[in-house]
C-alpha cells in the first residue's frame, strides 16, 4: 500500500480573558462591575476536499494554529470569538493522535472533523457579582485552546500508470516527473515494486503516477501480475504506454508497443480497457529534425485515428514531459474548468 503522510502540530485558539471593570460614570460615585467575557478561540477543523489530493502540502507548513478570543472589555462588551481553522485535506484521509496512535478521524468524501477545540472564553467580573460580592473584582482567564500533534495518513491512488517494455524508460521518467516519493509499506514482491510520485504541475495540480513494471518483466520471472498488485492499480485512471524511439535491439515501437497490448490483454483485461496515452520516449536518441516523421511512422503503423494522440519526450532530458503532465491532466480533470484548491 502506496501511503502518504504528514505529522503536524495544531493548536486552537485560546479563549480570551474576562474583563474586569467597573461602571464609571459622571455622578455614579460606584458603579457595579461590568466587565465582558472573553471570547471563545477558534477550532481547528479538518475538512476532506475532493480538489486536494495528496498531503504535500503539509510538507513544508508544521504548525497550524486557529485564532485566539478576544479579551472582553468594560461596559459588558463580549470579546470576539476567534475564527476556525479549516484545513482542507484528501478524501480518504486518516487522523491520528501522534503519540497515542489512536484514531480521531477517518475524513470520507466531504466529511469534516474538530480535532483541536478552542478554549471558552473567560467570565467578565460582571458575572460573579451576587448578593454577598457586590464588586467581585476576579475574571477568569480563559481555557487554553487544545493542542495536538496529529499523524495525517492517506493511502494513495495511482492517478497514472506507465506501462511499456523493459528499458522503455519508465523508471527514469518517474524519476523525471515526480519529486516526492511516498513510503511504501511492506510489500509481498520481491522483484517487482511498483514505484509511486508525486507529480506537480504547479502548486494546486498534483497527480499521482505509478510506474507498473510488471508485465513482461514479472512473466519472465514467473512473477506474473499478482492479485495484490493489481490491487493497486485498479483504479488508475489512465495509462502511458512508454515506447523507446530507438530500441536497442533493433526492433520497433510499433512491435513492441503490440507486444506490451497483448500481454494486457493476456494478464490484466482490467488494465487493458483504461484509457491510454501512447507516449514515444527517448527522442533526443533520434537524428535532428527527425522526430515528426518518428511519431508519423508509429502511427501509421498502429493505424492510429486522427484523434488518437501520440506525445514525443525524452525522460533524460525533460523534452516534452511538461506537455505530458498537461495532457494528463486534462484526460484526469477535463470538466473542472476555473479549477482552484
Ligand atoms: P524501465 O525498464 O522502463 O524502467 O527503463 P529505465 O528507466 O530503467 O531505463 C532503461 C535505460 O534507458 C537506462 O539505461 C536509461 O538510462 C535509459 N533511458 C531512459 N530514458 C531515456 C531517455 O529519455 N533517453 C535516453 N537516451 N536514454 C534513456
Ligand atoms: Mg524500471
Amino acid at each position: 500500500m502506496f501511503i502518504d503522510e504528514a505529522v503536524i502540530t495544531i493548536k486552537a485558539g485560546d479563549g480570551g480573558k474576562g474583563c474586569v471593570s467597573f461602571r464609571r460614570e459622571k455622578y455614579i460615585p460606584k458603579g457595579g462591575p461590568d466587565g465582558g467575557n472573553g471570547g471563545d478561540g477558534g477550532s481547528v477543523v479538518f475538512v476532506a476536499d475532493e480538489n486536494v489530493n495528496t498531503l504535500l502540502d503539509f510538507r513544508g507548513t508544521h504548525h497550524w494554529r486557529a485564532q485566539p478570543g478576544e479579551a472582553g472589555r468594560g461596559k459588558q462588551q463580549s470579546g470576539l470569538a476567534g475564527q476556525d481553522l479549516v484545513i482542507k485535506v484528501p478524501p480518504g484521509t486518516m487522523i491520528f493522535d501522534a503519540f497515542t496512535d489512536e484514531m480521531l478521524a477517518d475524513l470520507g468524501h466531504g466529511a469534516q472533523a474538530v480535532i483541536a477545540k478552542g478554549g471558552k472564553g473567560g467570565w467578565g467580573n460582571e458575572h460573579f457579582k451576587s448578593s454577598i460580592n457586590q464588586a467581585p473584582k476576579t475574571a477568569d482567564p480563559g481555557e487554553p485552546g487544545e493542542q495536538k500533534k496529529v499523524r495525517l495518513e492517506l493511502k494513495l491512488i495511482a492517478d497514472v500508470g506507465l506501462i511499456g517494455m523493459p528499458n522503455a524508460g519508465k523508471s527514469t521518467l518517474l524519476s523525471t516527473l515526480t519529486a516526492a516519493r511516498p513510503k511504501i509499506a511492506d510489500y509481498p514482491f520481491t522483484t517487482l515494486v511498483p514505484q509511486l510520485g508525486i507529480a506537480e504541475i504547479d502548486s494546486e495540480r498534483r497527480l499521482v503516477i505509478a510506474d507498473i513494471p510488471g508485465l513482461i518483466e514479472g512473466a519472465s520471472q514467473g512473477a506474473g501480475l499478482g492479485h495484490e498488485f493489481l490491487r493497486h492499480v485498479e483504479r488508475t485512471r489512465v495509462l502511458v504506454h512508454l515506447l523507446d524511439a530507438a530500441p536497442a535491439d533493433g526492433s520497433s515501437p510499433a512491435d513492441n508497443y503490440r507486444t506490451i497490448r497483448a500481454e494486457l490483454a493476456g494478464h490484466s483485461p482490467m488494465l487493458a480497457e483504461k484509457d491510454e496515452l501512447i507516449v514515444l520516449n527517448k527522442i533526443d536518441l533520434l537524428p535532428e529534425g527527425e522526430v515528426k516523421s518518428a511519431v508519423a511512422k508509429l502511427r501509421a503503423d498502429l493505424k492510429l485515428g486522427r484523434d488518437e494522440e501520440v506525445l514525443a519526450i525524452s525522460g533524460a532530458t525533460h523534452a516534452g514531459t511538461r506537455e505530458l503532465l498537461e495532457a494528463l491532466w486534462s484526460i484526469l480533470r477535463p470538466k473542472v474548468e476555473n479549477w482552484k484548491g
